[in-house]
């Protein structure tokens, strides 16, 4: 059996301990040798640094590092990482700006290490089997209808509010990580508005309406952090063959209303399976179409202020 690669997780919040650290924890082919954490948190065992310079100080060996900080702080630490000759896996979104992406993309490369700009919602179970039934079929109609409560998902996360922190976008974004990995179209932004509440820099509330050709004139999305009651994540795609509904992130499936089974072993664990296949074959993947989406909402979207929102 060859070693197992040795990772370290970058940025010690929700989604580290969450998901990253017990999706590692499950693979014999890999192990967590440290956390790099400016307040040096790290699950107990695990040795925590405050930073990437310390870490590599300490002689600990590195293959790999697992980027779980924010979309502001990322951009930095891939390219310390890239420098220190370690693949890179990057959490959603891979950086605030396509540029800062195109740059940690070009130093991989240059440095030969593995990066693996990762969109866990497209590792969701039925993802793959709604792909597959869409086919390349012509596209009917398109609607994405995400809505969560923020201060339930999000509590104390000042970051996400700031510019870099993407609001509602922050989940928004794996909406759009599917529908750009299982439509047969180039999906473009026709127009939208954004809801910044009046002590926010980021937006609360979005809506979308896609362009393109093969895009349904009427194809679009509604994000909305405002929603206690009634929280859905769901994606309505329709061909000639098919009425689908992706439910609750891609984690559910209904083919013309009736329940769908989902394959795969989950998000996270599908995500880092993928990532030893790219470092196994030396290949990077990254996709910043989701990200080109929200860029573009950005650019020709209008602002609406909106109530202030507080804490
Ligand atoms: P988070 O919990 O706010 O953590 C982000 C950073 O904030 C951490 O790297 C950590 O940095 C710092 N931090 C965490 N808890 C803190 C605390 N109590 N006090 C002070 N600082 C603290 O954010 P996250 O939800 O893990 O999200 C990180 C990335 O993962 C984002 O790009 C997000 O879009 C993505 N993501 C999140 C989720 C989710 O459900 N939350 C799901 C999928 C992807 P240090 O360790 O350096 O201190």
């Amino acid at each position: 059996m060859t070693a197992p690669l040795r990772i370290a997780i970058v940025g010690y919040g929700k989604i580290a301990a969450d998901q990253h650290v017990p999706a590692i924890a499950a693979r014999d082919d890999m192990a967590l040798v440290a956390c790099v954490s400016r307040r040096r948190a790290a699950p107990a065992g695990v040795p925590a640094f405050a930073d990437i310079a310390d870490l590599r100080a300490s002689g600990i060996a590195v293959d790999a590092v697992a980027l779980c900080n924010t979309p502001e702080d990322r951009p930095a630490t891939a390219h310390e990482a890239i420098a220190a000759g370690w693949h890179v896996l990057m959490e959603k979104p891979p950086a605030a700006t396509l540029g800062a992406v195109a740059g940690i993309g070009r130093a991989a490369r240059a440095a030969g290490v593995v990066l693996f700009a990762s969109w866990h919602s497209r590792f969701a179970p039925a993802v793959r089997r709604a792909a597959v039934l869409i086919g390349r079929d012509p596209i009917r109609s398109l609607a994405i209808d995400w809505r969560e409560d923020v201060r339930k998902w999000h509590p104390g996360q000042a970051w996400i509010w700031q510019p870099g922190g993407f609001g509602v976008f922050d989940p928004g974004i794996n909406a759009l990580s599917i529908i750009t990995a299982i439509l047969p179209v180039d999906l473009q932004v026709a127009g939208a508005t954004l809801s910044i509440p009046a002590d926010k820099q980021m937006p609360i509330a979005a809506e979308i309406a896609f362009a393109g050709v093969g895009v349904p004139a009427d194809a679009g999305a509604v994000f909305d952090w405002r929603e206690t009651a009634g929280e859905r994540w769901t994606i309505a795609v329709a061909t000639d063959r098919h009425a689908l509904e992706l439910l609750d992130g891609g984690a559910r499936l209904l083919v013309d209303g009736e329940e769908a089974g989902t394959d795969g072993p989950g998000e996270y664990p599908a995500l880092y399976a993928r990532f030893a296949e790219l470092v196994a074959a030396g290949e990077s993947e990254v996709d910043v179409a989701p990200l080109r989406i929200v860029a573009d909402a950005f650019t020709v979207g209008g602002r609406v202020t909106v109530e202030a929102f507080g804490d």
